[in-house]
Parts: C-alpha cells; structure tokens; sequence
C-alpha cells in the first residue's frame, strides 16, 4: 500500500499517520520528522533545514527530493509506505513519479484532509507533541487521557513545536496554500486523488480513512 496524506499545516496529517501506522502496519515517512531528526543530531542535513524551518519556509526541492528517493530504497519500505508532507510541489511530485517508476511501484492513493484555514491557526497554536515518542495532541481538541501522560507511551514529558509560533504559522499556512491546490489538481489528474473533510473528530476521519483503504493490500 503505497499512499501519500497531503494536506496543510495543522490538516492532521500526524494524527491521521499514527492511526494508520498501528492500524496497517505501514512505515511512516515524514519529511518534517525526517528534518527535526536532523536537527536534533546537529547534522548538516539538520543545519541547513533549519534556516527554512525557523522561516515557515521550504527546504529546497533538491534536498528533500534526495532525501525521500535515499529513504524509498530502504528494506521496510517495500510492501508499502506512507508519506506525509512529501511532495509539497509540483517539481516533488514529478520527482516521486520518476522514483516510484524506476522502482517500479504505483501510488494507491492520495488523500487529502481538507481543512479550512481558520481552524488550522487554532490547531497549530494548541498542538503539543509528547517528548518521547512524537504523539501528537491538542489542549482542547485531542488531549491526553489522562493529563500530563502520554496515552501511546506514558511519557510526561512533552512540548511545542518552534515553528508553531503565531509568527510562523500564517507564513507556514501561506506558502502550503499555495503549492497544495497545484498539488490536488496535480493528483487529481492522475486519477488518485481522494478528498476527506478534515474538520471532524479525527476518529470519524480515520474511519473514512480505512473505508478507502478498504481492498487495498500490501504491495
Ligand atoms: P499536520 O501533521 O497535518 O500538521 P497534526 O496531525 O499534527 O497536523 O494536527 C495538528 C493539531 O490538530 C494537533 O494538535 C492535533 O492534535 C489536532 N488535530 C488533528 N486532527 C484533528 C481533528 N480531526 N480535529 C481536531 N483537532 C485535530
Ligand atoms: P511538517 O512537519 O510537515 O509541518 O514540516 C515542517 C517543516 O519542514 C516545513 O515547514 C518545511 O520547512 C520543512 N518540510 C517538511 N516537508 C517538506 C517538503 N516536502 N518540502 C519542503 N520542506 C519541507
């Protein structure tokens, strides 16, 4: 099963992945987990991602394009994979196009949380991620059960992301907007495209998720 979750910042992308991720078995590969990673690590990799990070930016094409094309050659990838946040632009799309037919692979699906922006700004402002292993919650929408405990592994420890910032945010929302509508027309096109309203309970999202995966196996 080889899928993509587009969508904007805050759509739910990470929510959606995780309930995925425990549901088929499917790795995870996100492209904003893959640069804090690198943050984190103090790599090169790491350094240069963040001057377009800390600015709502995006690292630039050729960087993220190897990146995912290194990762999609990987042993867990090979019944499937699940990306979120990649590709952003059309010149990313080509790219995996160009990847997944040398690997002689096709994509499943595209799904797109459609979320109006508004809503965004607020789920971005109270997003909070568990320190320990990256679960992420809201302080009014998806809180923890039980408060200060992270319901995937009982950490206690969690915080915010820097590039959730009001500052940063608009920007963020801003250069997404206009790369996404290229993109839903893009995959639309290509006849794999299937659009979710976003701005419901992400349990009622998910199970419009598993209906559309629904007959879809591991490659
Ligand atoms: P993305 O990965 O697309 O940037 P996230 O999955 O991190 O988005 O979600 C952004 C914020 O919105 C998080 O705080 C998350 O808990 C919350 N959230 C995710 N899905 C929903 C939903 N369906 N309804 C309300 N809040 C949601
Ligand atoms: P995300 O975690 O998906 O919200 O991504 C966080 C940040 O990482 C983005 O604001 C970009 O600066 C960068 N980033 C993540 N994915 C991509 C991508 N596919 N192309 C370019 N930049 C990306």
């Amino acid at each position: 099963m080889d899928l993509i979750l587009l969508g904007l910042p805050g759509a739910g992308k990470g929510t959606q992945a995780e309930y995925i991720v425990k549901e088929y078995n499917v790795p995870h590969i996100s492209t904003g987990d893959i640069f804090r990673a690198a943050l984190k690590n103090e790599t090169p990799l790491g350094l240069e991602a963040k001057k377009y990070m800390d600015a709502g930016e995006l690292v630039p094409d050729e960087v993220t394009n190897n990146i995912v094309k290194e990762r999609l050659q990987e042993d867990d990838v090979k019944d499937g994979f699940l990306l979120d946040g990649y590709p952003r632009t059309l010149n990313q799309s080509e790219a995996l196009k160009n990847n997944l037919q040398d690997l002689g692979r096709e994509l499943d699906a595209v799904i797109y949380l459609n979320v109006p922006k508004e809503i965004l700004i607020e789920r971005l402002a109270g997003r909070y991620i568990c320190s320990n292993c990256g679960a992420t919650y809201h302080k009014l929408n998806n809180p923890t059960q039980v408060e200060g405990v992270c319901d995937n592994c009982g950490g206690t420890e969690f915080h915010q992301r820097d590039d959730d910032k009001p500052e940063t945010v608009e920007k963020r929302i801003k250069v997404n907007e206009e790369q996404t509508d290229k993109l839903v027309e893009y995959f639309n096109n290509e006849g794999v495209l299937v659009e979710i309203e976003g701005n419901r309970d992400p349990k009622d999202v998910f199970a419009e998720v598993k209906e559309i995966l629904q007959g879809k196996t591991l490659n």
